[in-house]
């Protein structure tokens, strides 16, 4: 499952392998989960170079030497692997891939296969540099993105009457903030996921802001650090509470809840997310 530290090991292998190489195939399984016709996809994306790889939310943007921009957004159980073409450019797919049958997704530059096996939910969009800039208007920042400073988020999160949960995976406020990095930035700053953002002082969302950045960027070291957890392997990541319901949470040792928002269950520590004291509203 994918979230954005997942995805950044992904952006950082794609950027390593594919940048400065040709597109040789594209293709893509499901139909509706592109923007336009696979044709004009090929048309304006085979034989073009990629210059770099970049990263917004949950989104992996590919920029081309064209100026179009092909943007993949993976589904909640998607798992990206990249194969490196052992025999050059003229082989075909990889092994691993050609015997599961034909992939959601597969990519080829001159010397790598970047793959998604199965899928419900994949997308590819084609955009030009407009037409993204359009998009990422209408979303929230990206969570890391050194334009987002505590004021920016304070001022985004301010007078948000949903839960704290419901506004940290807001894609209006804050670009692929998931389920799971939910609770667990929650967690980290000692805030209940159930908490009415509006009841927060000044103070909390602070303490909200770094704990977001914390969580997320250190998610991304402890990958680097393995340099396994970009193939898909990995349940060993799982720091923090979220699906920990009756473990002792890692402060106090109390044991993780479970509640519903929003008909989906969030988890937390009673004793170290208290709920603040109410404030006249
Ligand atoms: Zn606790």
């Amino acid at each position: 499952m994918p979230g954005i530290p997942e995805i950044e090991g992904y952006r950082k292998r794609l950027d390593q392998d594919t940048v400065g190489q040709r597109i040789r195939c594209l293709d893509m399984q499901r139909q509706s989960g592109l923007n336009v016709e696979m044709e004009r996809i090929h048309d304006l994306t085979l034989g073009r170079l990629i210059l770099f790889v970049e990263r917004r939310g949950a989104d992996l943007i590919f920029h081309l030497d064209n100026g179009q921009r092909l943007v993949l957004r993976l589904g909640q159980e998607d798992e990206l692997q990249i194969d490196r073409l052992e025999a050059g450019p003229e082989e075909e797919e990889p092994t691993s891939a050609a015997s599961a049958g034909k992939p959601a997704f597969s990519l080829r530059v001159d010397s790598v296969a970047v793959i998604v096996a199965k899928s419900r939910s994949l997308q590819l969009l084609l955009l030009s540099a407009k037409e993204l800039d359009q998009l990422q208007r209408e979303q929230g920042p990206d969570p890391l993105s050194r334009h987002l400073t505590a004021e920016r988020f304070r001022q985004r999160f301010a007078k948000r009457r949903s839960t704290l949960k419901a506004a940290l995976m807001n894609p209006a406020l804050l670009a692929g903030i998931d389920s799971r990095y939910a609770d667990n930035i929650a967690f980290a700053a000692g805030l209940p996921p159930s908490v009415r953002v509006d009841q927060l002082q000044e103070e909390d969302l602070d303490r909200l802001y770094l704990s977001m950045i914390h969580v997320l960027q250190d998610a991304i070291e402890r990958q680097d650090g393995d340099g396994s957890a970009a193939d898909g392997s990995g349940a060993s990541y799982e720091w923090g509470i979220a699906g920990k319901t009756g473990e002792p949470c890692p402060r106090c040792g109390t044991p993780i809840e479970e509640m519903m928002i929003q008909r989906k269950p969030a988890y937390y520590c009673p004793q170290c997310q208290p709920l603040p004291p109410a404030v006249e509203s």
